[in-house]
Order: structure tokens, then sequence, then C-alpha cells
């Protein structure tokens, strides 16, 4: 029996999928940061994937009605293509080659669960949208520490009724395919068998309340960020493509130079080092002697930063050391 299994382990969540249900030798299996794949989902643009997937369930409805091999063999070569977007996408190779590889030889194929999927399949241009707006209503409500607060259990319990979201527009939870096993040496872990996309979102908002996790708007990027360390974070740590900074690298190094930019300590000091630095050229005082200067300079600035003497007797001695 094929499987899409999803479970949180510390600061990561993992997928393994397999169409022949070959348990311990996945076809595919992603590590990622935890919430990775929920938030990359909430950016994708679902309208650009709308015309294939529309090709998808027409050539999934040729093969179950007509017998149509090479239809079949095209829908399985677009959803490779679809999983290799999105690790949620993958869900529907995983499951749709899998009912592929059990079609007998002679048309066993049109049944109720070959026409059950087509419909699956002609729901999906509406259907992922609909997530997407579900997501950043429950993000706005429950999860965003801006909007929402810092307590996503109070937060959701005032948003559903039994299991009722109050908000129409708001994501509704569903009984989810959960069973638990170990996931590596020494422990065990609830672990889902997702049988739709739908399971993973739930799952994935689920897991953010029981595990008190709040997301925000990074200050750098605007994306959203779990905040899976410190509550206070304002920059993210997501992925970035290779030798690039993550925002948290590039917000650390803009606070420095702001800070330092702001400070009339480092000023008085900055603007002096430049003056004494053109006298060099100007053959007014030697490379050794600049050198000493600025040596000094950088201990009296010590002492000031530590209110041993004012800044006045720091710029003072800047000019006259
Ligand atoms: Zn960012």
């Amino acid at each position: 029996m094929w499987y899409a299994k999803m479970y949180f382990s510390e600061k990561r969540e993992f997928f393994q999928y397999d169409a022949a249900g070959m348990q311990g030798l996945p076809s595919v299996s992603r590590e990622l940061p935890f919430l990775e794949s929920l938030l990359s989902f909430l950016e994708m643009n679902c309208e650009e994937l709308t015309p294939t997937l529309r090709r998808i369930a027409e050539d999934w409805n040729r093969l179950i009605t007509e017998d149509d091999r090479q239809a079949g063999t095209n829908a399985m070569m677009e959803l490779g293509g679809l999983g290799s977007r999105h690790i949620y996408l993958q869900l529907l190779y995983t499951r749709w080659y899998d009912r592929m590889t059990r079609m007998g030889v002679f048309g066993d194929r049109g049944s109720e669960e070959d026409r059950q999927m087509l419909e699956e399949l002609r729901r999906l241009p509406e259907q992922l949208p609909l997530y997407q707006k579900q997501i950043r209503r429950f993000f706005e409500l429950v999860l965003d520490v801006d909007s929402a607060g810092r307590d996503p259990q109070q937060q959701a319990s005032q948003n559903y009724l039994y299991d009722a979201p109050k908000d129409p527009e708001l994501f509704a939870f569903h009984p989810i395919p959960l069973s638990f096993e170990p996931v590596e040496p020494g422990r065990c872990s609830p672990v889902l068998y997702s049988g739709s996309i739908k399971d993973m979102i739930d799952y994935s908002l689920r897991s953010c309340v029981e595990r008190d996790v709040t997301v925000r708007r990074c200050k750098n990027c605007g994306r959203w960020f779990p905040q899976t360390g410190r509550v206070s974070a304002e920059y993210c740590e997501r992925p970035v493509p290779r030798g690039q900074q993550t925002c948290r690298e590039a917000g650390a190094f803009r606070r420095w130079t702001k800070k330092q930019s702001d400070d009339p300590v480092f000023k008085a000091y900055r603007k002096e080092y430049k003056r004494r630095f053109a006298w060099i050229r100007a053959g007014r005082i030697s490379d050794t002697d600049f050198y000493a200067w600025s040596e000094q300079a950088r201990e009296m600035k010590k002492k000031c930063d530590r209110d041993i003497i004012t800044l006045e007797e720091y710029v003072d001695w800047l000019k006259h050391p």
C-alpha cells in the first residue's frame, strides 16, 4: 500500500513517500526546517499550476474512460513534475502512480475509485488557493504574534466552536490519519499518513498550536517565519539560495551599522579618524604616528563608552591628544 508520511522531530519536519509502500525504503525523502513546507506552500503561485492540473485531469479521464495508456503516461509525467515543485504535491504522484500500477492489463479501470480520483484532480485548481486563504486567516487570527498575540492556544480556543471555525474563512480541522512509530533511534513520534494535501496543512497548523509556536512577518523579506527560538526574533532564518545571507544575518549586520551611525561617540571618533587619515597623504603625519593615534583613540573610546570620561572630554582629547 502506498504511503505519504509526515512527522516533526525537534525543529525539523520530515517527509517520506513511497508508491509501492516499501517501509524503510521511501522513494522520496525530504527534511526541512519546521513549518517550511507550509510556508512555501503559502507562497506558491497556484494560478501557474492550473493549466497543468487541468491537463492531468483530462489525461486521467482519457485513461479511465478510453483506456488511453499514453494519456496515463502523460499524466504521470506531469504529476512527477508537480512533485518536484512542492513536497505536498509529491503526494499526488505517489497516490496516482500506485493506482496506475494496480490497473490490470485487461481494462481494470474506470472504477468508482478512479472516478473519485478524477473529481479530486478537477477540484484542485480551486482548492489549493482556498487552502492558502484559510492558512493566511489562521495566521492572522491565531498564530501571528503581531496580530493575534503570544498565546496560540488562547486564540485557537476563542476562534473555534468544537471543531468548526467561527470565521467562515478560517481553516477547518478534521480527523487526520495519525499513527505512532519509531522515527529515529530510541525515539517514537506521531506520524501522519496523509491521504490528501489538506491533511498535511491540518497537521502543521495544529502542531503550531500544540507546541506554542507563533509566526511573524520577517522585517527583511516580509515573509512569515516560525518563532521556534526567541519570541522577540524579527528576522527569519528561512532557507536562501546557496551563498546568500539569511535575513537574520543581514538584519544583524544592518542593526550593527545603524547603531554605529547613531552613536555620537563613534561619530566623533570616525570624523577625527578621517581628518587625520587625510593628513598622511598631505605629509603632515607619518603612518606610524597615525596608527599610534588611532590605537589610543580606540582605547579612549572604550573609556567614553563606559562613562569613565564624558563625550566632551573625549572630543577634546581626539583633537588635542
Ligand atoms: Zn526574511
